[in-house]
């Protein structure tokens, strides 16, 4: 096989993967936004046959012609970064899936579905031993896939590799244990501090459609083009990719903290996704980085953008036109009110200084379970004592405790990490974004959010997964992973705020 005719069929076959990726959105938004609860025994079918069918594609004789062609060839020798890409993507996803038998994915599909059905019948009854046999039935599905989809690695780092590119579980040691002491500093300054805040006026009800429209003000101001999107209304929030123009997300404005933040979350997400540059859509490189790096910009919109003083300068008026709970409270009230630093035990609804502390347990624990130094009868125990030991907090229950989040539940193990990591991607980006153009939050708080979503889409967007995430980093900054950055900024942040 020539080059040139290799290239042209990975093209034709990345585009028959995007397409399934699409099928899969679309799956997806109309089971959490329209199918009705009894339509879900016959949709884990299909989602079931949906899997085998996207097997079926990766599988084929082409695809094992071009991945023959492609494994003998030596990567760092394609110059064109679009094509390096799809190779380097292609033969990832190849290696990773075609070892691991189609049945052996339908099982764990299916596997994943009642695992997820008898996690929330567990949580509603506080009762982890509903859902003990199923998470560890779910985590040995998971292991014995990893051994298989990367026999080189151990299980976990295969995950965590399959998830962030380019990041390991060292790095990830290295840097998390950086991250750790400097919130745990941060906290004890924190904590001595005599600045109290008062965040009731917060926790007031506010009229869910009032704040719907508020909301979707905000985030199109932001930046999110709604003609590239849509909204849908859920529980736990997500955003939906259906195609390079097409990015939906969901809201839930049934409080005020929980649905602006979720809000502007989701919409980095959404305008990450779809601000990928013409030839990378036509590549059907489109979505942006999975894991981290994704994070890295729903999470830089919602934190570093979204609860600075400047950024409510310009939208704390109209807040105040639109709601009278804040009739009597000053702009340095909320902006505290806001950014209030409280350890608790809900990862989702943690502030931003103890937040990522919450991906690290997990983290901490995944790697224990995989490794089997502690075993899912010792798991609420160890997960307890890490939340004492880290935040000073310990569970009443395990549905305040280790069943809070969807993700073991679903399947998604060795993802985790990746919030946190996001978290240090986002101090790097940020360290840059203001040697690029210092003024920029000044522009911010005049509503002026162009020079912001400009260099963004320029240096970091338009390349959706042409690059790996620590390849991003090195190219705007020249950097390695750092954390260093991401604690400097909230020492920089919290200082001012709790007066220390
Ligand atoms: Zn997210």
């Amino acid at each position: 096989m020539e080059y040139k005719v290799a290239i042209e069929e990975l093209k034709q076959l990345n585009e028959e993967l995007s397409y399934h990726r699409a099928l899969d959105a679309i799956l997806m938004w109309d089971q959490w936004i329209s199918m009705p609860k009894s339509g879900g025994e016959y949709r884990q079918k299909v989602a079931g046959y949906m899997a085998l069918k996207r097997a079926d594609v990766i599988n084929s004789e082409k695809a094992k012609n071009i991945a023959k062609y492609f494994m003998s060839y030596n990567i760092e020798d394609i110059e064109n970064d679009i094509e390096n890409a799809l190779v380097r993507n292609f033969v990832n996803n190849f290696k990773r899936s075609i070892n691991v038998p189609a049945d052996l994915m339908r099982k764990f599909v299916e596997k994943v579905g009642a695992s997820q059905a008898k996690w929330i019948e567990a949580v509603q009854k506080q009762d982890y031993s509903i859902f003990k046999p199923y998470l560890k039935e779910v985590f040995e599905f998971s292991k014995e896939i990893a051994v298989l989809s990367d026999p080189e690695k151990s299980p976990f780092e295969a995950m965590i590799e399959a998830c962030d590119e380019g990041v390991s579980i060292d790095i990830l040691t290295r840097e998390f244990e950086k991250v750790k002491k400097g919130i745990v500093e941060l906290l004890d300054k924190i904590n001595k501090s005599s600045v109290n805040i008062d965040d009731s006026f917060l926790e007031q009800s506010f009229d869910e459609n009032e704040l719907l429209d508020f909301v979707k003000f905000i985030i199109e101001k932001t930046g999110y083009d709604k003609n590239k999107g849509s909204y849908g209304i859920v529980p736990h929030p997500f955003t939906n990719m259906f195609g390079p123009n097409d990015v939906r997300i969901t809201l839930n404005c049934q409080s005020y903290k929980f649905g602006v933040f979720a809000a502007i979350h989701e919409a980095g997400h959404a305008m990450y996704a779809y601000r990928g540059n013409d030839e990378v859509n036509k590549a059907n490189l489109w979505g942006g980085i999975m894991g981290g790096f994704h994070e890295s910009q729903s999470r830089f919109y919602e934190n570093l953008i979204g609860k600075s003083k400047e950024y409510w300068m310009y939208f704390y008026p109209e807040a105040q036109k639109r709601f009278k709970q804040f009739e009597n409270v000053t702009i340095d009230e909320y902006y505290k009110a806001i950014n209030k630093v409280q350890c608790s035990l809900k990862r989702i609804l943690a502030d931003e200084v103890t937040y990522s502390l919450h991906p690290i347990i997990r983290f901490e624990l995944e790697k224990e379970l995989f490794e089997g130094t502690i075993d899912f009868d010792s798991l609420p125990q160890a997960w307890n004592d890490k939340y004492y030991s880290y935040l000073g907090v310990r569970p009443e229950n395990d549905a305040e405790g280790l069943m809070q989040d969807i993700h073991w539940a679903a399947g998604s193990m060795g993802y985790f990490q990746s919030y946190t990591l996001g978290n240090i991607y986002g101090g790097q980006i940020r360290h840059a974004l203001l040697k690029a153009i210092p003024n920029v939050y000044e522009e911010i708080s005049k509503g002026n959010f162009e020079p912001l979503n400009n260099w963004l889409t320029e240096n970091i967007h338009q390349y959706s997964k042409c690059y790996t995430g620590p390849e991003i980093i090195k190219r705007i900054t020249g950097e390695e992973l750092n954390a260093d950055y991401f604690i400097e900024y909230l020492n920089e942040k919290y200082s001012k705020i709790y007066n220390f």
